[in-house]
């Protein structure tokens, strides 16, 4: 039988994929070598099956060839989730995302083949530490090494001042991409805009030039 998705490993991350999926209304093949994760989600996934991932004869009698897309969410144990991650590969899946613990897993699950590799709370971490430094930094977004997206809060400095004013692209190297303004999102903000108290700005660049706009403008003293 077919299924949309089978999430592998049901801890907290796993788990709460698996409960996302299947409330969206997805078809969800719920897998675990622990009996008692797979009876907490009996009910809330299509299927759900006591398994060894790391088991290649296994995983090909469940069917998970025919599966579209496979997440790995194998957590401490480094060598299972690489492993699994081989196999899935072997099998020809589509589009397999796997739950990386530290660097050296990731670049190791990068380099075996897995098309997604996250890291949770590396990136969680991240947009927290942002948001720590200013209650203006609303969320911040990693799209390579060098390169972010960040939601910012018009800081004081900016309240007032259209976006010609504040020159954000020649002097900080940064493209206001959209504002939000309440319910409103300007996806193709006009130069003459002026920014007001509680406008949200979506800004794009390089990690050292939106952290120099963000010491600059966005962080209130
Ligand atoms: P969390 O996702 O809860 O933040 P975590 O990353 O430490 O934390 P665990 O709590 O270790 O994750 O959960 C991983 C799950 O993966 C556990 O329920 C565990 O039983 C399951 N698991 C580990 N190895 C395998 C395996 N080889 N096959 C199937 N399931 C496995």
């Amino acid at each position: 039988m077919k299924r949309d998705y089978a999430v592998i490993g049901l801890g907290r991350f796993g788990g709460s994929i698996c409960k996302e999926l299947s409330e969206e209304g997805m078809d969800v093949l719920a897998i675990d070598k622990n009996e008692d994760k797979v009876n907490e989600y009996k009910n809330i996934a299509s299927h759900a099956v006591i398994a060894d991932s790391t088991d290649e004869s296994t995983l090909k009698e469940l069917g998970l060839k025919n599966i579209d897309h496979v997440i790995v969410a194998i957590g401490d144990n480094i060598q299972a989730s690489i492993l699994t991650t081989v196999i899935l590969t072997d099998l020809g899946i589509n589009m397999i995302t796997v739950k990386a613990n530290n660097d050296y897993h990731e670049k190791i699950l990068n380099k075996i083949g897995a098309q997604q590799v996250v890291h949770p709370e590396r990136d969680m971490g991240k947009r927290i530490a942002h948001n720590i430094i200013s209650n203006n930094i609303l969320d911040y977004l990693e799209l390579s090494d060098e390169h972010s997206i960040v939601e910012v809060k018009a800081g004081k400095k900016m309240l007032g001042k259209s976006l010609v004013d504040l020159d954000i692209r020649a002097n900080y190297g940064c493209n206001v991409v959209a504002i939000k303004r309440g319910d409103d999102i300007n996806v193709s903000p006009s130069a003459e805009d002026t920014l007001k108290a509680n406008d949200v700005l979506i800004v794009i660049g390089a990690d050292k030039d939106i952290s120099r706009f963000e010491k600059h403008l966005v962080i209130d003293e």
